[in-house]
């Protein structure tokens, strides 16, 4: 695998895509570069820059290569407040709350699986409606946090993960952007899935109106987010579902984060 040419002092960070991640077009060319530079989770020996590609095929955009382990390691030694498990968790319950009534209507029992948990909150809140939660989180500390409170958790990627149940729920919470091979992923878990199983996804959505302003303005932080691999249109994210067995049920705003959009699809 090509790997990027590196100024001084600074370590190998990416693996280059050499086709689009999503469609395998080799059809791909530089778009914006961003700048992670202030970000949070930013160390110095990682390169600043930020080059993103176009997929001319399928209109995707994504960053020009995903993180390597060691620069993986890095970047994940910080944990965001927001990621620590029971982070505001009064605040947090209503608007967890507010995600789960939209799964209700197509899914009001079963297990609940959240891939990259973060605070666990959904969880929580998911246990008072009666699912079975089951928590998937790379972070260490939140997996023990999770177990020590009497939540099944994994650390590990979830595609790796045998369940002793089929799932019945999978939410996927500003996690698909950050997973360098989304499809690869989606495709395992609806192998994982009840037949008439729910997935609950949220990210910026690149085609909404914020998005372009921002664009324009030269004031996009999307393309500066470190930790980000892909930014998803609203068309792109429903057709890749569509690819992986799964149609959308429902459009909605994420109150997450900006442009943030929220989409409830039932396996086929
Ligand atoms: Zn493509």
């Amino acid at each position: 695998m090509q790997v990027q040419n590196l100024m001084e002092n600074k370590i190998e960070a990416r693996i280059l895509y050499k086709n689009c991640p999503l469609c395998e077009s080799n059809n791909i060319s530089k778009s914006v570069i961003g700048d992670c530079s202030e970000q949070f989770l930013y160390n110095p020996i990682i390169p600043s820059i930020m080059q993103w590609m176009d997929c001319e095929d399928c209109q995707h955009q994504f960053i020009e290569g995903h993180y390597t382990n060691e620069a993986l390691e890095v970047i994940f030694s910080k944990t965001e407040e927001n990621q620590i498990v029971g982070h505001q968790i009064e605040q947090q319950r209503y608007v967890s709350t507010r995600m789960i009534e939209k799964i209700i209507p197509f899914k009001s029992y079963g297990t609940w699986l959240d891939v990259g948990f973060g605070n666990g909150s959904l969880l929580f809140t998911a246990e008072e409606y009666g699912y079975e939660p089951i928590g998937v989180d790379l972070r260490k500390d939140g997996v023990s946090n999770l177990q020590s409170v009497g939540i099944q958790a994994h650390c590990d990627l979830v595609q790796n993960i045998e369940f002793e149940k089929s799932i019945s729920i999978v939410s996927m919470m500003d996690v698909l952007e950050h997973i360098p091979y989304p499809k690869e992923v989606l495709t395992s878990l609806h192998s994982k899935m009840d037949e008439d199983g729910c997935l609950l996804i949220s990210m910026p959505n690149s085609e909404s109106w914020i998005w372009k302003f921002m664009s324009r303005q030269n004031q996009n932080p999307f393309f500066n987010t470190i930790e980000h691999y892909h930014n998803f249109s609203k068309t792109r994210l429903v057709s890749l579902l569509n690819e992986c067995g799964f149609n959308i049920k429902k459009y909605g705003i994420s109150e997450r984060y900006r442009c943030g959009m929220q989409v409830v699809d039932q396996r086929n």
